[in-house]
This record gives C-alpha cells, sequence and structure tokens, in this order.
C-alpha cells in the first residue's frame, strides 16, 4: 500500500521529450489510469515509476519516500508489460511462483503454494498448474502474466495495457474480471490503456495523457461529461462525438447558435446561455455525441433539423448513422432496428442538454447546461 507522487518529471530520449514535467499524485489504494494515444508517454511513465527508466529532473515518491536512487527491485512495485513474456520452459505454476523465488523475495514453498493457490482462483486458471504456455490460448497466457503480477504483494502494481492484444470479447470479458478483482487488490494500481471503455469502467480517477503531459485529471464522468477540451472530448465516446463550428449571437437578449448552415437556430439550456452571453462575438464549437441525437423520417416541430443520409452501418446492438447536414457529416447512435435507405431525407434534433460548448481558437471547453451536475 503506497501513495505515489511524481513531481515535475522530465525524461527525453535524445531529442524526444517522452514525458513534459509531469506532476501526479495517486492516493494509497487508488485504482489510476492513465489514458491516451500511442506516443503519449504512458509506458515511460510506469517505467519511471518502477525505476526501470531514470528521468532527467524531477522527484519520484513512492510511500512518501523519494526513490529516484533506488534500484527497481528494492522499489517493491509488480509490473505487467505489454509484450508480457512467460518463461517457454516454465509450467504455469512455475512461471506464477518465479517473483517468489527471486532472491530478494524468496518465500518458502508453503507460502508460495498458498499464493499461487490464491492467484489462480482469482485469475480463473485453476487446472492449468501443469502446462507450458505454449499449451495455453492467448487469454489464458494473459492471465498468467496478470497472476505473476498480482502473486506478490508489491506496494504497487504497475499495468501496461495488459489486455491490448486480447481479441475484442475477450478483452471485454477481462474487464469485467478485473473489475471484479479491483477491490480485492488493496493495492494502488496504476494502469495504462488507450481504450477509453477500459479506462472508464476500471478506474477511480483517469489522467488523460497527451505529448508527455495530462490534459485533463479526474473521473470517468468528468472526462465524458465536461471534457476540458476537444481532444479529450474525441477520445472518450463510441462514435466519436460530433464537432463543428457555429456562430453565437443574441436575439432580444436571447443567445442563439446558427451551425451546419441551418436557418434554424439552435438555443442552448438556460444556464449555459447565461456563460455564452459572455462570450459574444467569440467563434464556438460544438459538440454532441452520436446518442444525444434523435431522428425521425418526419420533422416533428421546428427543431429537427434536415440531412440526407450518407451512411449506414450496424453494429450488433445499434446503428450508426452518418447523416449529411450541407456538408457536415454528423454521426448518430440510432436503436437497431431503425432502416434508411442512403440519400434518404431525415431529420435529426440535438438534445441541446448534452451540447458541449469549446472555443473554437484554443479548443477549450467553455461550458455545458447542468454544469454543477458534473462537477
Ligand atoms: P505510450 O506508452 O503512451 O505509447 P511511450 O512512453 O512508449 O508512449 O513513448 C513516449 C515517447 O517516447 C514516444 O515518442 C516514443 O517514441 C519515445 N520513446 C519511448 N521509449 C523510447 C526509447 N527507449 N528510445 C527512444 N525513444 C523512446
Ligand atoms: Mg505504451
Amino acid at each position: 500500500m503506497a501513495r505515489i507522487e511524481l513531481e515535475n518529471i522530465t525524461k527525453k530520449y535524445k531529442e524526444t521529450v517522452a514525458i513534459d514535467h509531469l506532476s501526479l499524485d495517486i492516493k494509497d489504494n487508488e485504482f489510476f489510469v492513465l489514458f491516451g494515444p500511442a506516443g503519449a508517454g504512458k509506458t515511460t511513465t510506469l517505467k519511471t515509476i518502477a525505476g526501470i527508466e531514470f528521468p532527467q529532473a524531477g522527484l519520484v515518491k513512492i510511500g512518501g519516500e523519494i526513490v529516484n536512487l533506488i534500484e527497481p527491485m528494492h522499489r517493491n512495485v509488480s509490473m505487467v508489460f505489454e509484450n508480457y513474456a512467460l518463461y517457454p520452459h516454465l509450467s504455469v505454476y512455475d512461471n506464477i511462483a518465479f517473483p517468489m523465488r527471486s532472491k530478494l523475495h524468496r518465500k518458502d514453498e508453503q507460502y508460495i503454494q498458498e499464493a499461487v493457490e490464491r492467484v489462480v482462483k482469482m485469475m480463473k486458471i485453476d487446472g492449468l498448474y501443469d502446462r507450458k504456455p505454449s499449451q495455453l490460448s492467448n487469454g489464458q497466457r494473459q492471465r498468467v502474466a496478470i497472476g505473476r503480477c498480482l502473486v506478490r504483494e508489491p506496494a504497487v502494481f504497475l499495468m501496461d495495457e495488459p489486455l491490448a492484444h486480447l481479441d475484442a470479447k475477450l478483452r471485454h470479458f477481462m474487464r469485467g474480471e478485473l473489475k471484479e478483482m479491483q477491490s480485492a487488490f488493496n493495492t494502488t494500481t496504476i494502469y495504462v490503456t488507450h481504450d477509453f471503455m477500459e479506462a472508464m469502467s476500471l478506474a477511480d480517477r483517469i489522467a488523460v495523457m497527451n505529448k508527455g503531459t495530462i490534459e485533463q485529471l479526474g473521473t470517468a464522468l468528468q472526462m465524458y461529461y465536461t471534457p476540458i477540451n476537444e481532444l479529450v472530448a474525441r477520445l472518450f465516446g463510441e462514435p466519436e462525438i460530433n464537432l463543428f463550428p457555429a456562430e453565437l449571437f443574441l436575439d432580444d437578449g436571447t443567445v442563439k447558435l446558427h451551425a451546419l448552415g441551418q436557418r434554424i437556430p439552435l438555443v442552448p439550456e438556460a444556464d449555459a446561455a447565461q456563460v455564452l452571453k459572455k462570450q459574444h462575438g467569440n467563434e464556438l464549437d460544438l459538440g454532441i455525441r452520436g446518442i444525444d441525437i434523435a431522428f425521425s423520417l418526419t420533422p416533428q416541430d421546428e427543431a429537427w433539423i434536415k440531412g440526407t443520409v450518407f451512411a449506414f452501418e450496424p453494429i450488433g446492438n445499434k446503428v450508426i448513422m452518418t447523416v449529411l447536414i450541407n456538408g457536415t457529416q454528423i454521426r448518430i447512435a440510432a436503436v437497431n432496428n431503425t432502416k434508411a435507405d442512403l440519400d434518404q431525407r431525415v431529420y435529426l434534433k440535438f438534445n441541446m442538454k448534452q451540447v458541449l460548448y469549446f472555443n473554437r481558437t484554443t479548443q477549450g471547453f467553455i461550458t455545458r447546461s447542468d454544469m454543477k451536475k458534473y462537477t
């Protein structure tokens, strides 16, 4: 159990700045997710905590103690790598037991047996004790690798995209399993992923990383409902959030928005309109997720915006429909049995309660309706 602090860490590889003045304070026992695109610096951050990489500047603290000069094996962290490697000549049992037989962390065989049994039960791989890695499926191998990480009782678990190489179905299943195990961990965990669903479902808190720095730090719901900028908004949600320019104007003191070449103005919810009034003259971007857009074949009132069907993709439990409105593609998530033909005329209605307003120049978040509910 340990709190982890990073203070102003910079790590460069020659000219590449992998981590750029990064600070983080991870609570004891927290399940903390580092989330972001490839190259963001996530793996480097984990390696810096593990002690496999050394930053040029900044402090790494584990349990309040500065560990910059402490060797990895003395830091009491356990790490699962993205490209985990099991020892091919060792059985499942011996692979998992391995860390407890190292010189430094050696335990007696009675202790090892109990620990291995606890972990294989947790990972649901009991019954495979004697198999070699080559006799296991991908999913089973991954479980053994995670098991090997969990078998020690370190101060910190570091997991680098442990599910990334599994197929979608297994990944989904394992996510559920990890979620279930989480409460049993009782150990500070830093979990790296570039899958937003994994991030949202597992995390106590998420740090969105990009280009070696943190874009936003908060809960899954804060990321989703109040993303700090357009980049973060894009990273959360499937299909990706719709973002398009809008002009803001005052009509008799009421804030209205022109967007998508429509003559019909969009009217923000009252509290959002209050904030937007001060932005008068600024150009905005509107963000709205596909699930917050209603669809109809007939306009039901003047709030419905006319478009044509551009693409239609059934994806299991829903249909992703791309609708062209004056040259802008808007993606909506419709219910499964929705039927529409290409080029067919359709009407969309935005749920203005869920619209996110961004500054078009800085791409920074301005407001949304019901801000209080989400902060
Ligand atoms: P992520 O895990 O978020 O994909 P990384 O931490 O692996 O990102 O990499 C961050 C940046 O540092 C990238 O630009 C990557 O190319 C670079 N980098 C990482 N490791 C090395 C290395 N050993 N040598 C040189 N550049 C590296
Ligand atoms: Mg990585």
